[in-house]
């Protein structure tokens, strides 16, 4: 059943990039993993699937530990608050969800010295609603120059979560933009490689207009479970309709 789904999605990435005249392995699939349990995760590992993203810390930090037996690569793709830095520094290989100079400063100082530098996307605020996630348009500029300047971090690009949008062509309007804007950064910072942007409902927009990493849950695990038993307290509907919807 997973691996139907792990091999549909795949499908779906593969068939979106031939329409966009783009070689397949320049569009990389995370398994978002949220309110999944780790024999979930182990199950898709055994399909083939390296990374996978949380968006709860204490719910993540779980995962790993219970999941140190296998090479996995873990994104935060969630909401960051200034007291979770040290354990998404030491724990983690990748964060998305950065939109402020100040948590970029502690994951920075707080990146243990044995790791490698910390892969980090600024998150902006692509559809400028009141949603409190992401940095606008404007303040993106000096924030990735900043960034970019921080010694145990490697700033590699942008991720943006759209407002929910079902027409395709409103889809690829919204990441067209996300683009324009990272080819804007790139001129300064041409070490820029990844689009962060795609999730179940817009993954073909999103590769259309350039993504080189989509996020995917839903799709690949089916409708989140938030009552199962494992998953942490943190991961409850309120939060996940803002992080997926933006709202
Ligand atoms: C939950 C989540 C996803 C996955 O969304 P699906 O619609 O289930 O594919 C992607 N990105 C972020 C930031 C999320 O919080």
């Amino acid at each position: 059943m997973l691996a139907d789904k792990y091999d549909s999605v795949r499908q779906q990435i593969l068939s979106a990039c031939q329409s966009g005249q783009r070689a397949p392995e320049s569009v990389q699939l995370l398994a978002v993993s949220k309110t999944r349990g780790a024999d979930e995760i182990r199950q898709l590992h055994a399909c083939g699937q390296t990374a996978f993203g949380e968006n709860y810390l204490q719910e993540a930090l779980d995962k790993i530990a219970a999941l140190q037996d296998l090479p996995l690569e873990w994104h935060f793709i969630g909401p960051i608050q200034s007291n979770k830095t040290r354990a998404i520094a030491e724990q983690f290989d990748w964060v998305h969800s950065v939109d402020r100079l100040k948590i970029a400063r502690r994951l920075s100082e707080q990146r243990p010295d044995e790791l490698p530098p910390l892969n980090l996307c600024l998150q902006v605020n692509i559809s400028d609603e009141a949603s409190k996630s992401g940095c606008t348009p404007e303040e993106l500029p000096e924030l990735a120059r900043a960034v970019a300047a921080l010694p145990r971090l490697r700033l590699r690009g942008l991720m943006a979560i759209p407002e929910a949008e079902t027409d395709p062509a409103r889809q690829r309007a919204t990441f067209a933009r996300v683009r324009t804007l990272m080819e804007a950064l790139q001129a300064e910072l041409p070490q820029l490689d990844t689009l962060s942007m795609g999730m179940s409902g817009d993954l073909e927009a999103a590769i259309a207009e350039g993504s080189t990493l989509v996020r995917v849950g839903t799709a690949l695990f089916g409708p989140r479970n938030y009552n199962s038993a494992g998953t942490n307290s943190e991961a409850n509907p309120g939060a996940d309709t803002s992080a997926t919807t933006n709202v």
